[in-house]
């Protein structure tokens, strides 16, 4: 194993109990929870891009070691047009951030 798993604290999202249950599959195919606290649903996921920060922070290091996105997909199921927003993203600030004479040049 290369990577370790992404374990996911899954919360509530309404009372932010972690006594949740799976409980079957949404439309689009995430995860649903029922509380058992409050007996409302979550989903996986409530982020807007449906990853938190260090996942994100992980996945790109990843990506910087191995430069793979197929690898990363399979890796941690994230898609491909995902992390290459978040590389976008990433280089937009470290170019607005950028320190003399350390540009990157852009990976092709
Ligand atoms: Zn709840």
């Amino acid at each position: 194993m290369l990577f370790p798993m992404i374990t996911k604290q899954i919360k509530c999202r309404h009372c932010r109990s972690a006594n949740i249950i799976r409980h079957g599959l949404t439309a689009n195919g995430k995860q649903r929870f029922l509380c058992q606290d409050c007996g409302r649903y979550s989903r996986e996921n409530p982020q807007p891009n449906g990853y938190t920060e260090p996942e994100r922070e992980m996945i790109l290091r990843a990506y910087d070691e191995r430069s793979s996105l197929r690898g990363l997909s399979r890796t941690f199921g994230v898609s491909r047009n995902t992390v290459t927003s978040w590389l976008k993203k990433r280089e937009e600030s470290a170019a607005s951030g950028s320190h003399s004479g350390r540009a990157r040049p852009a990976k092709a």
